[in-house]
């Protein structure tokens, strides 16, 4: 453990978000007490606040932190806001400042709950794969970036796909590191990388550069490439073959969502986001703020839980308290602890408390 106080600035946000980061809270104060936790307004609670998502000085104490734990923005009541203020925006913001470009997302399939699946159970048993998206440029940030209207009246939209060698050889790095302690003997055991090289330019760098930066520096980790449609087919096919996937903004985006249906259900699944050494990492669970369950005290904190056990993995240097979160959790569910999403009755506190008793 290091002497120097850690922070975790904590980011409730909307709907479901504060019921289930505070489950996490109770969690961290239990294992780590000495972790100072700040809690500050985000998203739509921001907005009605403040006039803005995310206001300067939250965005200031987040880049003080040693790491930050969202919990879900946005809901109905903020529908009708201007884009630049919706509570997605603040979302957007923090990623671009943060520069977090690297995106973890596990699919782990707990053994309790791999009949939970929509595809066979021994499809899924012993899943564990780790998606790394990149997050902070692509098709959602490339410019031009416009709706225009053409001499003939019709409308076009236009996105632009758009990567550097840069971009590209530190989001892969990450994943060669990652597959580097992650040991597997699985038909793809170190990273995939998954672009559309046959028909896309962007696509045919990031196969290059990726292939080089392997040469040069990460020759120990296996590599291989697809193609994303190709990924998604195999995804549902034989998922325990990957180990370590990479993909752009786009296909990250979309491959981590079909991987995350692998494993039961959406409220389980953490997410990480991660930059250059020194910058907090930014650590959510992958739900949005469920308005039709908010207020409820149903909702599942696993996604939370876990994403609390990122941060002691990936940014507090602590990964025995996290091994212990991630053992918990899986005790906890072979003890048959279920919230409704999994198919059970337990109250949010009640699954926690769950988690709580094997800490
Ligand atoms: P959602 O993830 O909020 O909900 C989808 C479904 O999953 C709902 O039926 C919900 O009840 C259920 N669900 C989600 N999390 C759960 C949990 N922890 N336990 C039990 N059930 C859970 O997605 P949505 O309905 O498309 O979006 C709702 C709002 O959340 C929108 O305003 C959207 O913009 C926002 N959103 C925010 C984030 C984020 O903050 N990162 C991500 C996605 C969506």
């Amino acid at each position: 453990m290091t002497s120097k106080t850690q922070t975790l600035l904590l980011l409730p946000g909307d709907g479901i978000g504060p019921e289930v980061t505070e489950e996490a809270c109770r969690v961290a104060n239990h294992v780590a007490p000495d972790l100072q936790i700040e809690t500050a307004f985000f998203g739509g609670v921001s907005y009605d606040h403040f006039g803005t998502p995310l206001t300067d000085e939250v965005m200031s104490r987040a880049k003080q932190a040693d790491a930050i734990l969202m919990g879900a923005v946005g809901g109905p009541k903020w529908d009708g806001v201007p884009r630049d203020k919706r509570p997605e925006a603040a979302l957007l913001r923090i990623r671009k400042e943060l520069d977090v470009y690297a995106n973890l997302r596990p699919a782990f399939c707990f053994p309790a709950l791999a009949g939970a699946s929509a595809l066979k159970t021994e499809l899924v048993e012993g899943l564990d794969i780790m998606i790394v998206r990149e997050l902070t440029s692509g098709v959602y940030f490339g410019q031009p970036k416009h709706i225009e209207t053409l001499p003939n009246g019709e409308r076009r939209g236009v996105d632009t796909q758009s990567y550097t060698t840069g971009e590209i050889r530190r989001v892969a790095a990450r994943a060669f590191e990652l597959a580097r302690g992650r040991k597997r003997d699985s038909k793809f055991a170190g990273v995939l990388s998954c672009e559309k090289s046959n028909v896309m330019d962007s696509g045919l760098l990031w196969r290059e550069e990726v292939t080089k930066l392997h040469a040069e520096q990460y020759s120990d980790v296996k590599l291989d490439h697809m193609l994303a449609d190709a990924a998604a087919m195999h995804l549902v096919k034989a998922p325990k073959d990957i180990n370590v996937l990479l993909a752009d903004n786009l296909f990250g985006d979309i491959l981590s969502d079909e991987a995350s249906m692998l494993t039961g259900s959406i409220g389980m699944l953490p997410s990480a986001s991660l930059g250059e050494p020194g910058v907090p990492g930014l650590y959510e669970p992958v739900h949005g703020s469920a308005p039709d369950i908010a207020g409820k005290g149903i909702a599942n904190p696993i996604a939370a839980i876990l994403s609390l056990e990122m941060v002691m993995r990936w940014s507090l240097g602590r990964p025995d308290i996290a091994d212990s979160i991630f053992a918990a959790v899986g005790k906890a569910l072979e003890d048959g602890a279920r919230t409704a999403d999994l198919g059970g009755s337990m109250s949010t506190r009640q699954m926690a408390d769950a988690i709580l008793k094997h800490l």
